[in-house]
């Protein structure tokens, strides 16, 4: 068996251990004589599978008790709808933070409900930066302030939470929840697509705090109402199975495996490496000034479009897969999730220096 480092930026790696527990239960899931994926899912045994789901990532991330969790369909993106349609509940107004692609989807999709006031934006230099936030530059009358946590194509994330003066604060966390510890209590709502650093697509995650829920605009869908599916207990209609019995065993392997201070402290390390050799290269450069750079995503260029493509192939041969960066930054891009091990790093570092000193 070859297992690759794969960089990709998501779908993205998920943990050995959790690809082969899943393969041990694939054909019979516990004497149940089925698969995951061919059972009712309103079977006891995946009542259980869903249920300890919940309990497992409440633990995994503190959630307190006034909290929902949700596991929800039709990704990030249809989230970019769900969080206006609930929360414009008051003046339909929301400040957002415009730091890239997504944020900029995200906005476009607010727009089509109420006023959306972009309070900063680092458009003027490709995204390679968080813009300061004050206080002040919030409105008192917003329903929600809106962030992208992490930007995962342009390898930017927030130094610190803004303070939005008791505006709940809702967050698109899809590629860094459970990298490091976020105190949920700050939020009012995060959502988060599975497949960067929870499981497989097909799944997303929101936990929304209690009062925000059941408020939603008179036009909103019925599938798109978090009231729903809190009141369906995320089984308003089939949910996607397999895909949250996978994103159960994640949490799982997290909490046996020192849970999120653990990852974070992990993924620290593993970002470190790379950064520092990326600071003091002649050859790579980090794309992200350092206040914000993201230790999720990591994208670096050399400057020169060939060699970019070189170093891509001959790291691809080098089973160091899935390096090339997005089309808006060019370069390289390496996606560092959870599921990345440190001989990963190792390895892509390493790989660098030999190709810096063979090209250089
Ligand atoms: C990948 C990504 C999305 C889009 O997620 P989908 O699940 O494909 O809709 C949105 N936001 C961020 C920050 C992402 O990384």
């Amino acid at each position: 068996m070859s297992r690759a480092y794969n960089f990709s930026a998501g779908p993205a790696s998920l943990p050995l251990e959790v690809l082969e527990k899943a393969q041990k239960e694939l054909i019979d899931y516990k004497g149940s004589g089925m698969s995951v994926m061919e059972m009712s899912h309103r079977s006891k045994e995946y009542m259980e599978i869903i249920e300890n789901a919940e309990k497992n990532l409440r633990t995994l991330m503190n959630i307190p008790a006034n909290y929902k969790v949700l596991f929800l369909q039709g990704g990030a993106s249809t989230q970019f709808a769900m969080v206006p349609l609930n929360l414009f509940t008051k003046n339909k107004k929301a400040d957002y933070i415009n730091t890239g692609a997504w944020s900029k989807k995200a906005i476009a999709e607010a727009k089509r409900y109420g006023t959306v006031n972009v309070v900063a934006s680092s458009d003027d230099d490709t995204f390679n930066y968080i813009p300061e936030l004050t206080a002040g530059m919030f409105s008192a009358d917003a329903d929600y302030v809106h962030i992208t946590s992490n930007n995962t194509i342009y390898g930017t994330c927030y130094p610190e939470l803004p303070e939005t003066g008791g505006v709940p604060l809702v967050a698109d966390m899809s590629s860094d929840i459970l990298s490091k510890e976020y105190d949920v209590s700050k939020f009012g709502l995060i959502y988060a697509g599975a497949q960067k650093n929870i499981g497989p697509a097909g799944v997303t995650i929101v936990i929304i705090r209690e009062d925000l829920v059941g408020k939603a605009l008179d036009i909103t869908p019925t599938m798109l109402n978090y009231q729903t599916h809190v009141d369906g207990g995320s089984m308003f209609n089939t949910p996607p199975c397999f895909a949250i019995y996978m994103a159960g065993l994640v949490f799982e392997y997290l909490l046996e495996n020192g849970g999120v201070p653990a990852m974070e402290k992990k993924n620290r390390e593993k970002a470190a490496l790379l950064y520092d050799f990326l600071d003091q290269s002649s050859m790579f450069k980090a794309t992200v000034a350092s206040r914000s750079r993201s230790i999720m995503n990591v994208p670096f260029v050399t400057g020169n479009d060939e060699l970019d493509a070189k170093f891509i192939k001959e790291a691809g041969a080098k089973n160091l897969k899935t390096l090339k960066g997005h089309r808006s930054v060019g370069g390289m891009r390496a996606s560092i999730y959870n599921a990345m091990p440190r001989e990963g790093v190792e390895a892509l570092v390493n790989f660098m220096k030999e190709f810096e000193a063979d090209n250089g």
